[in-house]
């Protein structure tokens, strides 16, 4: 088994992290990082900070600029690990057009079928936690950073730590949402490694249709309806539901939500920036106001 201190060293992302298998037990093959390759004996999450310039022009309303929440370059880690005579496969939480919607094997998910929780498998490596908004944070870069998971046939020893509190509950993250998409008193909770993440419900077709920043990742952007996805109820139809995307939300890191977050978490810790996140009052529209915004 490789020491995953010496792994975490030669792999060199800002975030590393090894969760253990343990605590995906349990789990639908549809979100069990397995499924992508069953010969795995590892599930790898990396992660690196996104500057926070590229936060900048969306708070100042200056430049419509979303940073990507997800990684999609692996070469680093996919160097290392196949420099071992190891092999991996990356997780994309992408869709494509015409991939059979069959499984190809008995008891496999067909191709498109895995829908994983990168946030979920980072914070049971203990990168982090999920919160009340429910992106991932991190203790040292809050919401500002970008994910990504891999699994590989190279025994790595899991990572251990389990940092809480990073996300304190102050609601600005409610306070600040225009849709009133986020609830303040109903929550939901994830327990992960022993510990328990507090999320507050949230409303995922509002956040589809939020004008304060978010961007369109995933298939769940507006317009997708009149691609290659069916829609049906206001609904991807046939989508999986998991306990943790609960419903399928786009990314909303530069979103008012997001921005909310980044200026408390800013505000109540070093990150070394020599001005404030937010200086002006935060901006923010609702989908239903007269068109002009
Ligand atoms: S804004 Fe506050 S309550 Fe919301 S996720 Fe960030 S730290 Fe938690
Ligand atoms: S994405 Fe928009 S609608 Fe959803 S919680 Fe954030 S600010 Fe509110």
């Amino acid at each position: 088994m490789v020491p995953f201190e010496e792994f975490r060293r030669r792999v060199g992302y800002d975030l590393v992290g090894v969760p253990p298998l343990g605590c995906f037990d349990g789990l639908p093959p549809s979100e069990h990082p397995l499924s992508l390759f069953p010969d795995a004996r590892s599930v790898v999450v990396v992660g690196t900070r996104i500057r926070r310039g590229q936060f900048r022009a969306m708070e100042e309303g200056s430049l419509w600029q979303t940073p990507g929440r997800w990684l999609t370059s692996f070469d680093g880690v996919i160097r290392v690990i196949e420099s071992e005579g190891y092999e991996c496969v990356p997780y994309a939480p992408a869709d494509a057009p015409h991939m059979p919607r069959r499984p190809l094997r008995a008891g496999q998910c067909p191709p498109n079928g895995v829908r994983l929780s990168i946030d979920y498998a980072a914070a049971a490596a203990g990168l982090g936690e999920i919160g009340y908004h429910g992106m991932f944070m991190s203790e040292r870069f809050g919401i500002r950073q970008a994910l990504g998971l891999l699994v590989t046939d190279m025994d790595v020893e899991p990572s251990t730590g389990s940092p809480t509190g990073i996300c304190d509950r102050c609601l600005a993250c409610v306070q600040a949402c225009p849709l009133e998409a986020l609830s303040a008193t109903v929550s939901t909770t994830v327990t992960c490694q022993g510990r328990t993440m507090v999320l507050g419900e949230i409303n995922a077709n509002a956040c589809r249709a939020c004008p304060n920043g978010v961007s369109g990742d995933s298939k769940y952007f507006a317009g997708a309806d009149e691609l290659h996805f069916e829609i049906e109820n206001n609904q991807v139809k046939g989508d999986a539901r998991s306990r943790f995307a609960r419903g399928g939300l786009p990314n909303r890191l530069a979103a008012a939500c997001g921005r909310a977050c980044i200026a408390h978490f800013e505000a109540t810790h070093d990150t070394g920036y020599r001005i404030p996140f937010r200086s002006r009052e935060p901006w923010g529209f609702r989908p239903d106001e007269p068109r002009g915004w």
